[in-house]
């Protein structure tokens, strides 16, 4: 029997770690709840709810096809060992994940679990290509997303489609799971959402049938003209080869692209979580401002794209790009508050959140990572609203009583010139 360990692949659906455990025979399938594991970057609140569904829906479909979800808590090389004694399994199959905690841990537990006489196979489920496979001429990581881009389409098309499998899973009816309820995760979620695979798929199906007008569409906040699959790719209810297969659109697969450039990038700079890629934005002089930090989380500003932005995603866990952009911009720019304060923020608060995509969209609007907007270059929140949100639609479908500003935009964007002609200055 081979243990297949579900983490952030909760699909059934061309799923390479599953494939390839069906293939040998019985089939264990395991969720474990581990979030100390996960280093400083525990799931957020969001992530957990969003969790909570998914982890229903998969141990739904696969009870139809006679199996079910083990669910138990972790440690997770003791959940896996124990298991192992319960069932007398010889194999354990997972797909792997990139977060630099988890490569750690992981690395651990195979090496723990083959020195116990098991074989364990680990596979790609989360990415068009795996991370380290992308390699500039010398043989290097890419710093910048273009030349990564084209490096990307030379490296080849789309992967075929792991076959449907055929779930056989006979000893696992006597075996003690805890119901997804136990693990106390919080139950509210916009309704809008629907976690699990059968959502993804309607999703990238309703998305495929208006993707030609993505890219008119894509920057504009008041339109919903993007696929709204992130919470699903993250989670791994779909596979991005299948959105790859499913929409053609140039400028999608680009999105696409930027997803596994920010992987890459996690993979060979693990420390960006937390640091600025380029070390002489350690030395930025950011202000320490609570109340405005405080103001800024809740959509309190007075800028609308910024208030909307924000509010959209205290109400549904997710925020429009564009909106992201902006608001990202504010805090790093107008408030002079530290990257890493909205990082943390969104973490918590997106249901997409994934510590690759959040922490190159950071450093990207602090100005400080790879291929990064240049930190002189200051969205104005106005300005923005006046383009994006020609009507003011957005805007007053989240924020129905406008605010007076808490500052002026010209002053904030000479402050923070000013921080920055420091940083170059002794750099
Ligand atoms: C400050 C900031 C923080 C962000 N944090 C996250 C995050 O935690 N999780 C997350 O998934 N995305 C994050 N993004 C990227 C982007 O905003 C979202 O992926 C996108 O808005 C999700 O909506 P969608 O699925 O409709 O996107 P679409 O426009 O339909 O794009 C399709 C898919 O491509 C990927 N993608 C699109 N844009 C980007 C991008 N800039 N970087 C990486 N992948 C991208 C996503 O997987 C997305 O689902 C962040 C962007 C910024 C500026």
């Amino acid at each position: 029997m081979t243990i297949i360990w579900f983490r952030l692949d909760l699909r059934l659906a061309d799923n390479p770690a599953l494939a390839a455990a069906a293939q040998r025979g019985d089939v264990l399938p395991v969720f474990i709840w581990a979030p100390n594991e996960e280093g400083d970057w525990p799931p957020g609140a969001a992530s957990r709810a969003w969790l909570r569904q998914s982890l229903r829906a998969l141990d739904a479909s696969l009870r139809e096809r006679g199996s079910r979800l083990i669910v138990r808590r972790g440690p997770s090389l003791d959940a896996l060992q124990q298991l192992v004694r319960e069932t007398g399994a010889d194999a354990v199959f997972w797909n792997r994940r990139y977060e630099p905690a988890l490569r750690e841990r992981d690395a651990k537990v195979q090496q723990a679990l083959i020195a116990g006489g098991l074989r364990v196979e680990t596979f790609n489920s989360a990415l068009l290509f795996e991370p380290w496979e992308i390699k500039t001429k010398t043989g290097g990581s890419y710093r910048v997303f273009t030349p990564f881009y084209r490096a990307c389409q030379v490296a080849g098309g789309p992967r075929s489609v792991v076959a449907e499998v055929d779930l056989r899973t006979r000893r696992s009816a006597s075996l003690r799971s805890l119901n997804v309820d136990e693990l106390n995760l919080p139950a509210s979620l916009h309704p809008s959402w629907e976690p699990g695979e059968a959502g993804a798929q309607r999703q990238l199906a309703k998305f495929a049938k208006q993707a030609r007008h993505y890219a008119a569409r894509r920057d504009r906040p008041d339109i919903a003209g993007t696929s709204r699959l992130s919470p699903h790719l993250h989670f791994g209810e779909v596979s991005p080869w299948a959105v790859w297969r499913a929409v053609t659109t140039e400028c999608f697969r680009r999105q696409l692209v930027w997803r596994e450039f920010a992987h890459h990038l996690l993979w060979h700079f693990p420390a960006t979580t937390d640091e600025p890629l380029r070390p002489e934005f350690a030395r930025l002089a950011w202000r320490r401002a609570p109340k405005e930090l405080r103001a800024w989380q809740r959509g309190e500003t007075g800028f609308s794209m910024v208030d909307a932005g924000m509010r959209e995603l205290l109400a549904t866990g997710w925020m429009h790009n564009r909106a992201r952009m902006v608001v990202g911009s504010f805090l790093v720019k107008d408030l002079l508050l530290p990257w890493q304060e909205g990082a943390r923020w969104f973490w918590e608060k997106l249901v997409d959140a994934d510590l690759a995509n959040n922490t190159l969209g950071w450093q990207w609007v602090g100005g400080c990572g790879a291929d990064a907007a240049p930190f002189f270059r200051i969205f104005n929140p106005s300005a923005q609203s006046e383009k994006f949100d020609p009507d003011g639609a957005y805007a007053t479908r989240w924020v129905p009583v406008a605010l007076k500003p808490m500052l002026d935009h010209n002053t904030a964007r000479q402050r923070a010139l000013a921080a920055f002609k420091a940083v170059r200055k002794y750099g």
